[in-house]
């Protein structure tokens, strides 16, 4: 029995010693240990076995390797290393499956005109926290006009917490709908993926047919996430009153659901997009030297 543990120990110390890169600097202290020439830490120790102990004998004079200031602290970074490897690693791949549409990938909010500082500093604040809305499964539903911005902040806070190594999926009611409609395998994975990522955000609800089918699947859709406890980014052109005071019963439970879940932040302004279409068409008359409209 003493036979086999001893030459367990024998063996650990061999394969350690053969892993070693020893350098000519090292030398050897006053007790025999071998002392690290770079760092001028021990590289070995003599292990403190009990005196009575079957292991005292035999290892008593027995030098053990240890890792020297420099090794371990070499060590200790090369793990932090490989870890912000790993971690990076996972990020690309939320991002990869996140986001599929990669118009959203540019919604950044490096790229934020900060045109509605509140709303800006808002979404800010949400992502930067997000660990706690999670633990609330606190969600937002951005209600405006079209063209105001609401895809952006809502792609910001997506791409920021992708950012956190956090899963995410940014997608639109048709997208889930059309995949619902798959083989039951493929119905269940779309299903799992609303529930399991860590943020599920629905750009422009309210722009589907609202088809008994459809708003069944729609319920489906959103009863699923509600049940994850997880928080859900919804935009939409619909008005916030009008979503709580339809009575429609089919639009009643499916609105019921988001407005427990998601807080309103409503995102005022003139449309981005004639903005800049209008830029675009003084940019055209001035170069061309027209004036027509
Ligand atoms: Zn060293």
């Amino acid at each position: 029995m003493n036979n086999t543990v001893f030459s367990v120990i024998d063996n650990t110390v061999r394969i350690a010693r053969n892993n070693e890169d020893f350098c000519e600097e090292d030398y050897k202290n006053s007790e025999g240990l071998l002392i690290c020439g770079k760092c001028h830490t021990p590289r070995e120790k003599f292990l403190d076995f009990d005196k009575t102990s079957k292991f005292y004998e035999r290892y008593k004079n027995h030098p053990f390797p240890v890792l020297c200031k420099c090794r371990k602290e070499q060590e200790e970074a090369e793990n932090i290393r490989q870890k912000q490897i790993e971690t990076q690693m996972l990020i690309e791949r939320f991002r990869k499956e996140g986001i599929t549409d990669e118009n959203y990938l540019k919604y950044t909010f490096s790229y934020d005109d900060n045109k509605n500082p509140n709303i800006s500093r808002a979404c800010k604040k949400y992502a930067h926290n997000f660990s706690y809305m999670y633990r609330l499964g606190k969600g937002l539903i951005f209600c405006g006009q079209v063209g105001t911005g609401k895809t952006f902040y809502a792609g910001c806070i997506a791409n920021a917490v992708i950012s956190q190594a956090r899963s995410v999926l940014i997608t639109n009611i048709p997208s889930l709908i059309t995949k619902l409609g798959y083989s039951q395998e493929g119905k269940n994975y779309i299903l799992n993926k609303i529930s399991y990522v860590s943020l599920l955000v629905i750009d422009d609800l309210g722009v589907e047919r609202d088809t008994p089918y459809s708003l069944e699947k729609i319920y489906e859709i959103i009863d699923t996430r509600y049940r994850s406890g997880k928080p859900l980014i919804i935009t939409t052109n619909l008005k916030y009153k009008d979503m709580k005071t339809d009575e429609n019963t089919s639009y009643r439970r499916i609105y019921d659901r988001i407005l427990q879940m998601c807080h309103p932040v409503a995102v005022l302004g003139e449309s981005r997009r004639s903005q800049k279409a209008q830029e675009s068409s003084d940019f055209m008359n001035d170069f061309l030297g027209l004036n027509q409209f």
